[in-house]
């Protein structure tokens, strides 16, 4: 008998919440973001689920080959571009995009051994201050850039800040508008926050990722509100009930005390597989498919659950930490963060299945 922990990736549910970003933005291509091993649900199983979109983009130059090498034709998109010169010969060789977000990156265009077979994505910097030109720059680079030999095409892009909150897009939308309306070239603006709720930013590409994976980027809508499925379900079982008499302490640093006796179980899940350590008592968990808690602190391979209202629930019983029925952004929220950690935090030593 192997540890019952596993996280189980609904393919249908990918290839589903693929159809939902088709629907929001339907004038747009589709980008989808892999990044992060798929946000933790494998970047190949993804892949394959997710093959009718009209592009993927990733960071990992050594995952954009493997995904060219496995057959994959749609283009593939470098997030973060060139990290070195030598870079500009693997994207040649493996006919990969790349994102050009900085001025040191610009030199490496001399080393791209093809005439007219690049495709740029120039970022432009309309507020989030993180990666891309200054708006007042983007002529320059554009002049620099446009006339290059290696150059097949440049498609313009921009990223949110805010799209998921009351402040919106408007400001960065007017940016990046003042500037590209001067130019006939394609436009990226939208992630999954803006697919959702800003149609007019979508422009030519739309990057969906999180919403592909079945949770919400936002706060206050959540994933079922907006048809979408968990593609990840992360679950156990207990390997332990005991019964608490009224004073008994759980687990290190006696952060809960039962004010009356009770039964609680112990589940094979830690922050060691990913379960945030942050979650505090009172963290939504499904056990027999029945909406408990956790208590205590959550060590390192095992969480403690409440059983009083569950006199069934036994050793072996199963406990869905997060997925089906039991949204991963309410785990999230109950953490203190957002379902994109969760997913990208589930550890390698968790088996990952596919299917029922
Ligand atoms: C990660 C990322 C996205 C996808 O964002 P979601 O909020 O997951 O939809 C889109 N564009 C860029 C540049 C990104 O880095």
């Amino acid at each position: 008998m192997s540890r019952p922990i596993q996280a189980r990736i609904d393919l249908d549910a990918l290839e589903r919440n693929l159809q939902v970003a088709r629907r929001y933005a339907p004038s747009a291509r589709i980008m989808a973001v892999i990044k992060a091993n798929g946000y933790g649900h494998g970047l190949m199983r993804v892949a394959e689920a997710l093959a009718d979109a009209d592009g993927f983009a990733l960071l990992d130059h050594g995952d954009a080959v493997h995904l060219r090498q496995a057959g994959y034709r749609q283009q593939i998109l470098l997030l973060e571009g060139f990290f070195t010169a030598a870079d500009a010969e693997l994207a040649a060789e493996h006919d990969l995009s790349c994102v050009l977000h900085s001025d040191w990156q610009i030199p490496f265009l001399d080393n791209y051994p093809k005439r007219n077979g690049l495709d740029i994505w120039l970022k432009i910097n309309t507020g989030m201050n993180r990666l891309g030109f200054p708006p007042e720059q983007v002529s320059a680079v554009l002049e620099r850039v446009g006339r290059h030999q290696a150059m097949h095409s440049i498609t313009l892009m921009t990223h949110f800040a805010n799209a998921d909150t009351s402040a919106g897009v408007a400001s960065q939308l007017q940016r990046f508008t003042d500037v590209a309306g001067a130019y006939r070239l394609e436009r990226s603006l939208a992630n999954s926050a803006a697919v959702l709720h800003h149609p007019k930013s979508h422009g030519d590409w739309v990057r969906p990722g999180i919403m592909l994976y079945g949770s919400s980027p936002f706060a206050d809508v959540s994933a079922a509100q907006l048809g979408l499925r968990p593609a990840m379900t992360l679950s156990s079982r207990l390997i332990a009930v005991r019964e608490l008499r009224s004073g008994d302490e759980i687990g290190y640093g006696a952060t809960y005390r039962a004010d009356q006796p009770m039964r609680i179980g112990v589940v094979a899940c830690g922050y060691a597989d990913g379960y945030p350590r942050h979650a505090a008592t009172g963290t939504p968990i499904l056990v027999d498919g029945q909406r408990t808690r956790t208590l205590g602190r959550v060590s390192m391979d095992m969480l403690c659950v409440d059983l009083s209202a569950l006199p069934r629930a036994n050793v072996g019983s199963k406990v869905v930490m997060w997925g089906e029925e039991m949204p991963i952004d309410e785990v999230a929220q109950a953490a203190g963060t957002i379902g994109y950690e969760l997913m990208c935090g589930v550890t390698a030593r968790v088996p990952v299945v596919t299917g029922d």
